[in-house]
């Protein structure tokens, strides 16, 4: 799922500070599972921000609304009929969602609510890791179901650098070496083989350098 993290209140507080009717509009997909941007902190930031100006005396109207997803037009049409009642919008939605809903509402500014940071697992409450960088073509199958794009710091395809040092990735004890799980993964299932393979070079067009990526499946477009 996508992951994102709550922005600073501070942060928030200057992005909406110009405006004075303000809709926080959540999301009920993967920000509500990551705990940034569902209808509990919809509410719970609403709270924060009336208590903040009411403290300063100042009169701001903060609107509340949670959308099944941002990413989708469809959801998106529920605020229609009353976000014309708002200056501005503070979407608590992953970026993707912040963006459609701006180019959907176009004559609303639109703001961030929260910071998008990756694609990756939960793993427990409160811990989630980056497991995947969307490379738009997965190697995954050679390297024992581990991640070499995103796991790996250096995106290397064919082994482990210089710097791994017992199992630890030269970033820090922290991080595990990529390569080192691939090996031990590899080794666990027998294929080590798949390891001693120089691997294809690999085609980086479709990933982000390939610029902005457009999936088209004609067999289910309407
Ligand atoms: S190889 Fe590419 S598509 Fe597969 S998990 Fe890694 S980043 Fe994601
Ligand atoms: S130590 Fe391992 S994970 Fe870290 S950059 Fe080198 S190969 Fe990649």
């Amino acid at each position: 799922m996508i992951i994102a993290r709550k922005k600073p209140v501070e942060e928030i507080i200057t992005e909406i500070d110009p405006y004075d009717r303000i809709l926080i509009l959540g999301c009920n997909e993967c920000v509500t599972v990551c705990e940034a941007g569902g209808k509990k902190e919809v509410e719970i930031l609403a709270s924060a921000l009336t208590l903040h100006y009411q403290a300063r005396g100042k009169a701001k109207t903060f609107g509340k609304a949670t959308l099944e997803r941002q990413c989708d037009r469809e959801y998106l049409e529920e605020i229609r009929g009353r976000i014309h009642n708002y200056d501005a919008v503070l979407s608590l939605a992953c970026g993707v969602g912040v963006q459609f809903a701006a180019e959907t509402y176009t004559a609303t500014p639109l703001l961030p609510g929260v910071d998008t940071v990756c694609l990756g697992a939960n793993e427990e409450r409160g811990l989630w890791t980056e497991r995947c960088q969307a490379c738009g073509s997965c190697v995954l199958a050679r390297t024992g179901g581990i991640c070499p794009v995103s796991r790996c710091a250096k995106r290397v395809m064919n082994g482990p650098c210089g710097g791994s040092a017992n199992g630890k990735c030269e970033l820090g004890p922290d991080t595990d070496c990529a390569w080192q799980l691939i090996i031990d993964r590899l080794k666990a299932l027998g294929r080590l083989e798949d390891y001693e393979q120089v691997a294809p070079i690999k085609d980086w067009s479709t990933d982000r350098a390939g610029g902005p990526r457009t999936i088209t499946r004609e067999d289910i477009q309407l």
